[in-house]
């Protein structure tokens, strides 16, 4: 292939690179303007009991709505948000978006008793998240067992002390905590049973090929060992059979997330959805 493009090769790399600098460059300035315009929005993805199929919680995950972009996902801005430190930013306005869309889901009845928001390291790092988690819950009313925080298991890698503390605090205030994307990253066991958690998510890379293939098979069985030694909850993510579905059952996880219940919503559909569903499971 590369001998196709003979000599124009170069130039044609260097003009990608070009492109995609200052798509970056303008990305960042658009970002930094973003929370001010109102241009992101916060939707929700059931989280449904395994065992009942009943929906009691919610992830909320952010798109952005750019006018110069179109409709933009998370991975194509999150990271560029986290090295510009914009997510300091974006990160609150998401934290207390998801507080005030509970407390309207509770005054409407609706039955959810937790929303889960994703907490960047940076966040960790650069703010001061306990006090923007407790400025919300109060400003909203809502109780502090209703807000969930997802981090990563990258959290934990540098000044892992000050991490940790900080992690006992949020749990202090009577906030949960989740590590997303369980068995992407590289958690130490040692580590782990410091941690100061009650979930771990399966991340949705072993989950896809399940029950086919036998080592996403054997991997998810050991973190869902693993997470009972400890007395942690588990979400599986991203399921989208009911292949899937009833494999995790057997396996005794006893939480789901995925397609086959409903891909995220936006805020006044997730109403609707909850309204007319209140099972995940035929
Ligand atoms: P995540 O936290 O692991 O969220 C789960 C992702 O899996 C979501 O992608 C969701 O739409 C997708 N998903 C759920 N069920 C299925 C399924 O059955 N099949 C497939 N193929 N995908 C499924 P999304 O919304 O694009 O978000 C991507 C990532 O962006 C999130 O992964 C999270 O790491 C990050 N993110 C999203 N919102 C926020 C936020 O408010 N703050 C931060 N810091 N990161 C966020
Ligand atoms: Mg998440
Ligand atoms: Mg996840
Ligand atoms: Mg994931």
């Amino acid at each position: 292939k590369a001998k196709d493009n003979g000599r124009n090769q170069y130039s044609f790399f260097s003009k990608e690179l070009e492109v995609s600098l200052s798509k970056r460059i303008n990305m960042l300035k658009e970002l930094k303007e973003a929370v001010n315009r109102d241009e992101f929005r916060l939707y929700y993805q059931p989280k449904f009991s395994l065992i009942d199929g009943s929906i009691k919680s919610a992830e909320a995950l952010i798109r952005w709505d750019s006018k110069e972009f179109g409709f933009v996902s998370p991975d194509d801005f999150i990271p560029l948000s986290e090295d510009s430190g914009e997510i300091v930013k974006i990160g609150a306005w998401v934290i207390k978006q998801a507080c005030e869309d509970f407390a309207s889901w509770s005054e409407l009845g609706l039955g959810i008793t937790q929303v889960s928001v994703n907490v960047s390291n940076v966040q960790f790092t650069r703010d001061d998240i306990v006090k923007v988690l407790s400025d919300n819950i109060i400003k909203s009313g809502i109780s502090p067992e209703s807000i969930e925080v997802e981090i990563t298991e990258s959290y934990m890698q540098e000044d892992s002390e000050r991490a940790l503390q900080i992690l006992h605090d949020v749990r202090k205030i009577g906030v949960d905590l989740a590590v997303d994307d369980f068995g992407t990253g590289y958690s130490s066991m040692s580590y782990l049973k410091r941690l100061p958690i009650n979930r771990l998510k399966i991340d949705r890379s072993f989950i896809g090929d399940i029950p086919h293939d036998v080592d996403d098979v054997e991997i998810t069985r050991i973190i869902v060992a693993l997470a009972k030694t400890m007395g942690l909850a588990i979400t599986a993510e991203g399921i989208e059979t009911l292949e899937q579905m009833h494999f995790l059952q057997e396996m005794g996880v006893d939480e789901g997330q995925g397609y086959i219940c409903s891909k995220p919503l936006p805020y006044e559909q997730f109403v609707e959805l909850l309204k007319k569903k209140n099972s995940c499971i035929e």
